[in-house]
C-alpha cells in the first residue's frame, strides 16, 4: 500500500463513468507510506463532526482510526454567551436520539435549548391552518443554537481522541480513487490532498462537506439542483411579553413562508423566507420598521378575498357537522417588539440532490447529499438520519470484519436514505410551489387541502410521526 500521489488536475468525470466503471483521475507511483486511516470524514459541520462523533462512540470501531478533516478553526465555546446566536436548528425527537447516543445531547441539555410542544401552519391568503402536536403532549421538537450543537459535538470529540484526530483549519484539496471501482473490496483506497500537500489514505470517504460538496465533484456524482428564487432572513426577536413560548409559528405568505421559533420566555428566532430584494430591503431597514414589519406578516389579512373566506367558511362549517370536536382554533403567535442588534444576515436558498450517496469506498451525507428549503426545518434532520442510517450498516461492517468501504453495506445505506429524503425533499418543494402562488384556484385548493389534512387525525399524527424521525 506504500503508493504515493502523483498530482495532475481533473475534471468532473465524463458521463460514461457510472457507479462501478469510474475511471482514475490521478496517477500512482511509488513513494513513502501517507498516514492511513479506516475512515476519514470531510468536512466538520454539524453533520460531519456527529458522523465522526458517533463512529468514534460506536463499540465496534474501537480499534479502528478515523479522521475528521475541517476547514473552519474549532467551534468549542469557552462560556455560553448571554446573548443568543441569530443560528438557530429545529432538531427533531428522532435526531436529540442520535445526539444522545453518544452524549451529545447531555451538554446541549446543559448549556440551553427550548422545547416546542405545538406547531401552527397557516395560509396568509386565507383562514386555513393546521395545528400540530402529540397526544401525550410530549415534545415535538428543540430549538437549539448551531453554535450549541457544535459545541457539545467538539466535546464529545474530545472524549474519543484516542480514535478520532480532528484537523481543524485543514482543507482537503484533492481526492482520488485508483480505480477501477467496480473491484471495491479489493480496489487501493482513497487517497486525499490536504491544502498544506500532505497526503494520506482511507478505506472509506464520508463527504459532508455541505451543498457545494468538493467530494460529490470530485467523484463525478451527479445532481440536480436549483437556485429558489428567495432568500432567508434570520434575527433573534424579543417579545412584548413574557409567554411560555412553546409554540413553533409559520405563516405561509405568497412571497414565502415566515416562522417564529421560541428560544426563551421573551426571544424567539426568526426565519423569513422572501424574494432577494425583500430580504436585501429587511436587512436593510431600522430597527424599528424591522419588527412593523415582522408584526405584520404574522398578524396582517391583507392578502385575504371575500371569496375565499366564503370558501374556507363553508369547509370549516361541513368539518364541524362531521367531526365537531376536531378542527383547530387559529391562535395568533407573540408580538414582537425587539430585534437584537446586528442579528439579521440573509441566507440564499436552494434546493440539490445527489443521484448517488455512495460508490465504492465514498458516502456522501448531510447537505452534501441533498439540500433543502428551510420551511420544513429539516435540513439538519436529514442528515443525522443519515448518519444513524450509514452508522448502523458500518458498525454491522465493522463487527463482521468487513472491508468498511465496500458496496455491498453502502448501498443499503443509500437505498435507506433516499427513499426518505426524496419525498422530503419532493414535499418540501411542492409546498414552497403552491404556497407562492395568490391565485384563487390555487388559494382554494391549498386552503381545503389544510383544513381537511388538519381534520384528518391519522394523517396528521403520520406527518408528525414523518418530521419527528
Ligand atoms: C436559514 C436556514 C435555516 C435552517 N433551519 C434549519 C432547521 O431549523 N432545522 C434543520 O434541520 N435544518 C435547518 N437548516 C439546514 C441546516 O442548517 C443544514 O442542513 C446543515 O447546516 C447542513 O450541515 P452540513 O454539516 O451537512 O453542511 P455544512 O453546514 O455546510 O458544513 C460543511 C462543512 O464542511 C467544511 N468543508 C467544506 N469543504 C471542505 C474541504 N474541502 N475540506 C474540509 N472541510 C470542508 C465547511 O467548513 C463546513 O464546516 C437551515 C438552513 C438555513 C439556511
Amino acid at each position: 500500500m506504500a503508493a504515493r500521489l502523483a498530482v495532475s488536475r481533473c475534471g468532473a468525470l465524463p458521463a460514461a463513468a457510472r457507479r462501478g466503471s469510474l475511471v482514475p483521475c490521478r496517477r500512482w507511483s511509488a513513494g513513502s507510506a501517507d498516514a492511513v486511516y479506516d475512515v476519514v470524514v470531510s468536512g466538520g459541520g454539524m453533520v460531519g463532526a456527529a458522523m465522526a462523533c458517533a463512529l468514534g462512540h460506536d463499540i465496534h470501531f474501537h480499534d479502528k482510526k478515523i479522521l475528521l478533516l475541517e476547514a473552519g478553526p474549532k467551534k468549542a465555546l469557552e462560556k455560553l454567551p448571554e446573548m443568543y446566536s441569530n443560528r438557530v436548528s429545529s432538531v427533531s425527537p428522532g435526531s436529540a436520539t442520535l445526539l444522545s447516543s453518544f452524549g451529545a445531547w447531555d451538554h446541549v441539555c446543559n448549556m440551553r435549548y427550548r422545547a416546542f410542544r405545538r406547531m401552527q401552519v397557516w395560509d396568509g391568503c386565507s383562514e386555513a391552518l393546521i395545528m400540530f402536536d402529540k397526544d401525550n403532549l410530549d415534545d415535538m421538537g428543540y430549538i437549539v443554537e448551531n453554535d450549541v450543537i457544535m459545541h457539545a459535538l467538539t466535546k464529545q470529540l474530545e472524549a474519543v481522541s484516542d480514535r478520532v484526530t480532528v484537523l481543524y483549519r485543514s482543507r482537503a484539496v484533492g481526492y482520488s480513487w485508483p480505480g477501477p471501482f467496480s473491484m471495491a473490496d479489493s480496489s487501493p483506497w482513497v487517497h486525499i490532498t490536504l491544502g498544506d500537500g500532505s497526503t494520506l489514505q482511507t478505506t472509506l470517504l464520508i463527504g459532508a462537506d455541505g451543498h457545494n460538496s468538493a467530494v460529490r465533484q470530485a467523484a463525478g456524482i451527479p445532481s440536480v439542483g436549483w437556485s429558489y428564487d428567495q432568500s432567508a432572513v434570520v434575527a433573534t426577536l424579543h417579545l412584548s411579553e413574557a409567554t411560555e413560548n412553546n409554540v413553533a409559528w409559520q405563516r405561509f405568505l405568497p412571497s414565502g413562508p415566515i416562522a417564529l421559533l421560541p428560544l426563551s420566555d421573551t426571544l424567539s428566532s426568526l426565519v423569513w423566507s422572501t424574494s432577494h430584494e425583500h430580504a436585501a430591503q429587511l436587512l436593510s431597514m431600522h430597527e424599528e420598521e424591522f419588527v412593523d414589519a415582522v408584526n405584520s406578516a404574522f398578524w396582517s389579512d391583507a392578502n385575504h378575498t371575500e371569496l375565499i373566506s366564503s370558501a374556507t367558511s363553508a369547509l370549516q362549517f361541513a368539518v364541524a357537522l362531521l367531526k365537531p370536536t376536531k378542527a383547530s382554533a387559529r391562535q395568533l403567535p407573540p408580538s414582537v417588539a425587539r430585534v437584537d442588534a446586528n442579528s439579521r444576515v440573509l441566507f440564499p436558498l436552494g434546493l440539490g440532490h445527489a443521484a448517488e450517496y455512495v460508490r465504492p469506498r465514498l458516502a456522501l451525507i448531510g447537505d452534501a447529499a441533498h439540500r433543502v428549503h428551510p420551511l420544513a426545518g429539516q435540513g439538519v434532520n436529514m442528515g443525522f438520519g443519515d448518519i444513524a442510517s450509514l452508522l448502523r450498516h458500518l458498525s454491522t461492517a465493522a463487527f463482521n470484519g468487513k472491508d468498511l468501504g465496500s458496496m455491498s453495506h453502502l448501498t443499503r445505506y443509500e437505498t435507506d436514505r433516499q427513499r426518505h429524503n426524496t419525498a422530503l425533499l419532493a414535499a418540501t418543494d411542492l409546498l414552497k410551489r403552491l404556497y407562492s402562488s395568490r391565485a384563487a384556484p390555487l388559494v382554494l385548493l391549498r386552503t381545503w387541502g389544510l383544513q381537511a389534512t388538519d381534520a384528518i387525525s391519522p394523517l396528521k399524527e403520520q406527518i408528525v410521526a414523518f418530521a419527528s424521525k
